[in-house]
């Protein structure tokens, strides 16, 4: 049987609630901490505070079997005290100049460094961190442990506990993030001592052999690859492999406007490249382009790691322009056939940054929204779990539960998170319920433009027409 630890989860947003859950349904014990004592209280009473398939049922199955228990910040020390590992999962937002705030980080490591002081131990406690940080920040948290330590001792440095800091990237897709932490392409960990990784390796051994009991796996079932390398190298695997993302994103929507110019259509290009193995055909769809919490902020935290080395990254920041160039297309696409946007009644369907989430981090909808707004549109928004929390951040969006209800009357709409409901629209029904001219602006290139036109809809992708 592979071993237990007990394991200590700091933060209980989509990383943190999600690792801590998977990791208990593989046998470990997991208590999650967050400071946000509302958070605690409702997953305390059973009820889950993000919205990601599968994860309902993981954490009341945890919570039943005792294997996953939650608390707040003053039970924090009594965690650590106890765990033989901590993963530090808290949020790491983009500060005013790109850079990534750490600040959550910081307290979290101080207060580890505190109740280490406190403590004595028989084994090192490994410090893991899952949140995105610059390179170099596995050093800064060491750095901030001792300071934490060396404060709660009154600046004695005796003899102290010991710990270990390990760099764990995450790669989970909100949407689909418990099927990721069960199913990663990779798990990457970054250490400058062997005992670290071995005991990580350890931890992982279910995941890595995928030897765990479960019923949601449709791939047959291959070993992990288990990636180990120091420090520096996680963290900067973490912000290439979002980079990369990105930019394969941005270069597919640069292709489809010239794909645009010439008369070509961006999707069969985009087969037809993607048929190259070197290429590969995913992350190849032209739209509205990127959002979301992490690919904008990863993308402009490794832009101010370059430029504080006096690179500049023109292949990132052009990744960035092109970004920004596909949501002012929403709007002249819509001009193009609308004219005036006063007064024009504009559905929005779906609004969270991408389907099956409930986030609306950096979400293109919000952007497309206020520009609309700003010029003179009513605006309508659709989503099926974001619409409330949506119509909170932008004033002039009016949100509806239902994608019919926003259709009714409205002159243009727009795909802008592909939810299988959006998907599957009932195109005649749209074309009875809308207005001439009964635009259809598809931001993420999901339906048949033949099929738009013959339920006597007016197409415009991008890409292709
Ligand atoms: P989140 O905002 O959903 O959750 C973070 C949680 O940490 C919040 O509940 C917050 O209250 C808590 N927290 C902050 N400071 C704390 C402290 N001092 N003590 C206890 N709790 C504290 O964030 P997230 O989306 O889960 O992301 C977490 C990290 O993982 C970020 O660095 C992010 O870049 C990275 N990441 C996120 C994703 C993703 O898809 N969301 C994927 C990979 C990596």
């Amino acid at each position: 049987m592979a071993e237990r630890f007990k394991v200590g989860v700091i933060g209980t947003g989509y990383v943190g609630l999600v690792t801590g859950a998977c990791l208990a349904h593989l046998g470990h014990r997991v208590t999650c901490v967050d400071k946000d004592e509302d958070r605690i209280a409702e997953l305390e009473s059973g009820r889950v505070p993000i919205y990601e398939p599968g994860i309902e049922e993981l954490v009341a199955r945890g919570a039943e079997q005792g294997r996953l228990t939650f608390t707040g910040s003053d039970g924090m020390a009594d965690v650590v005290r106890s765990a033989d590992v901590v993963f530090v999962a808290v949020d790491t937002p983009q500060d005013e100049d790109g850079s990534a705030d750490l600040s959550n980080v910081a307290a979290v490591a101080r207060s580890l460094g505190k109740t280490l002081s406190e403590t004595e131990r028989k084994t090192p406690l490994l410090v893991v961190n899952k949140s995105t940080v610059p390179v170099g920040s596995g050093d800064y948290v060491s750095m901030l442990v001792e300071e934490g330590m060396d404060e709660s001792a009154g600046g004695e440095t005796g003899e102290r506990a010991d710990f270990l800091v390990v760099s764990n990237p995450e790669f989970l897709r909100e949407g689909s993030a418990v099927y990721d932490s069960f199913f990663p392409d990779r798990i990457v960990l970054g250490a400058e001592s062997r005992e670290a990784l071995d005991v990580m390796r350890a931890l992982y051994e279910p995941v890595i052999q995928q030897s765990f009991p479960t019923d949601l796996d449709p791939r047959p079932r291959v070993a992990v690859p288990f990636v180990t390398t120091d420090l520096a190298s996680a963290e900067m695997i973490k912000y290439a492999a979002n980079a990369f993302l990105a930019t394969k994103i941005s270069f597919i929507n640069e292709i489809s406007t010239i794909c645009e110019l010439v008369g070509a259509d961006v999707t069969n290009v985009a087969a037809g490249i993607g048929l190259d193995e070197r290429i590969g055909a995913r992350f190849l769809n032209a739209g509205i382009g990127w959002g979301g919490s992490c690919f904008p902020k990863d993308v402009a935290a490794i832009r101010s790691i370059a430029r504080e080395y006096d690179y500049e990254p023109i292949l990132l920041d052009a990744a960035v322009t092109v970004n920004e160039r596909q949501r002012r297309q929403v709007i002249s696409k819509l001009q193009r056939d609308l004219h005036t946007l006063k007064g024009k009644r504009i559905a929005l369907l779906g609004l969270a940054f991408k389907p099956n989430t409930d986030d609306l981090r950096e979400a293109p909808s919000l952007e497309i929204a206020r520009a609309l707004d700003a010029r003179g549109a009513r605006v309508v928004g659709y989503d099926p779990v974001a619409g409330k929390a949506a119509a909170k951040l932008v004033t002039g969006l009016k949100v509806v539960f239902d994608s019919y209800e926003a259709l009714a009357g409205a002159h243009a709409a727009v795909v802008v998170t592909e939810w299988e409901e959006v998907r599957s629209l009932d195109l005649k029904r749209a074309a009875q319920l809308m207005e001439e001219p009964r635009l259809l602006v598809d931001g993420r290139n999901v339906f048949d433009p033949a099929a738009v036109r013959e339920a006597r809809l007016l197409y415009r992708g991008f890409g292709r027409e």
